[in-house]
């Protein structure tokens, strides 16, 4: 067959190649994932190039957006809530069992795409202010979409309540197949546990355990509860550190044991939704997720928008990594954590999203990135 490249004249090279290739090949296969539950997890942890060196620490990013589903953290999480029903006997695949959620997004894609597999319904309730990307792909994934004016949590119609009431009356309901079965993300142990057992040892096993601090934002607070309950159980001295979008209650919460801020009295209380262009991180209510994991949070830092829409095209001009709108605000947590630590020390985040799917909101306000020349300055982005 060589002798066939008839055009190839380092063939000795190929040859090279083709015996190397040979050789691992021979060490056995068995990569093979099986379906696309299979592509969950065991994501990359990238080292950032240009943070890293700009600040002399080591800043590492779990890429979860390459997780194989639904591209991010919230795959592990429906997978979990999946199969935990499934052990229950609450799902039966095939029997027309439709899962409902209240999702910002990302949780009803990761669900949409898990339910195509094996064979459920996905029923999303999402708030009407996120971005057209996201309700879009799920309806791509044939999940039945019902999109709501952003509303109190105390409200019926709240995203959330009108997704649990969606499944009750499902399950009411005599003329509907199967049963209806709320996913409850913000609640459920079944969302926490799945970075307890999957993204915290992930970090741990990835940096063989030497970091110092991890960083991330809050939705649900599954992410920062579960990995925080890990990794501290192995590394007690480990900071861990909530990024939070400006008007989260969750800040005030760490820093001061409540969810106002006591000198604003109770002004970011009473807003019931974050008024801010970042999606999926900052809540004004306490849930479950949060609360498991709240006492092991050393600290909080806050990120405002503009920091956020810079640190994105910071991570584009000189990384070539495109990310939605809460990686970024991790990425400028994790760099002002940096700062505050000073040089040498190891920081772990999280890369929750693609920038593809904030493509017509987060990233519709930035300026366009015109050349390859960096015009975005650390500086500014770390301003206070
Ligand atoms: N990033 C994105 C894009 C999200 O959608 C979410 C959750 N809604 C988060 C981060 C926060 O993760 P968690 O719910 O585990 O706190």
């Amino acid at each position: 067959l060589i002798s066939k490249f008839s055009k190839i004249t380092d063939l000795d090279n190929i040859k090279k190649s083709l015996a190397e290739i040979e050789q691992s090949l021979e060490k056995g296969g068995g990569n093979i994932k099986e379906g696309i539950e299979g592509c969950i997890g065991d994501t990359p942890l990238i080292k950032i190039k240009s943070l890293s060196e700009a600040t002399g620490c080591d800043i590492l990013a779990k890429a979860e957006f390459l997780n194989g589903a639904g591209n991010s953290p919230k795959d592990r999480v429906a997978l979990s809530i999946i199969q935990m029903a499934e052990e229950k006997g609450l799902l039966i695949p095939h029997s027309g069992d439709t899962i409902y959620e209240g999702t910002v997004g990302s949780t009803g894609i990761s669900l949409a795409a898990i339910c195509r597999a094996r064979g459920y319904k996905a029923h999303i309730c999402m708030p009407n202010d996120m971005a057209i990307e996201k309700s879009d792909l799920l309806l791509k994934l044939g999940a039945e979409v019902e999109r709501v004016r952003p509303a109190p949590i105390v409200d019926q119609n709240q995203f959330v309540n009108l997704a649990r009431t969606r499944a009750k009356e499902h399950t009411d309901s005599p003329d509907k197949p199967g049963r209806g079965l709320f996913a409850d993300q913000f609640e459920t142990e079944a969302n926490w546990r799945a970075h307890f057992t999957g993204t915290g040892p992930e970090i741990y096993e990835q940096t063989g355990g030497f970091l110092d601090a991890f960083v991330s934002g809050a939705g649900t607070g599954g992410t920062i509860s579960g990995v925080a309950l890990f990794l501290k159980s192995k590394l007690p001295d480990l900071k861990v550190v909530l990024a939070d979008p400006p008007g989260s209650g969750l800040y005030n919460r760490v820093k001061y044991g409540v969810m106002f801020d006591p000198k604003e009295r109770e002004g970011t209380r009473r807003r019931h939704q974050v008024d801010t262009i970042v999606e999926g991180i900052g809540i004004n209510r306490v849930t479950h997720n949060f609360e498991v994991g709240r006492g092991l949070i050393d600290d909080a830092i806050r990120v405002t928008d503009e920091q956020a829409i810079a640190m994105a095209r910071w991570l584009v001009e000189n990384d070539g990594i495109f990310v939605g709108s809460s990686s970024a605000v991790n990425c400028v947590a994790a760099a002002k954590l940096a700062k505050q630590l000073g040089p040498g020390h190891r920081i772990v985040t999280l890369l929750c999203d693609s920038g593809a799917r904030h493509l017509s909101k987060f990233w519709a306000s930035t300026e366009p990135i015109g050349g390859i020349e960096n015009d975005v300055s650390l500086e500014k982005i770390l301003g206070s």
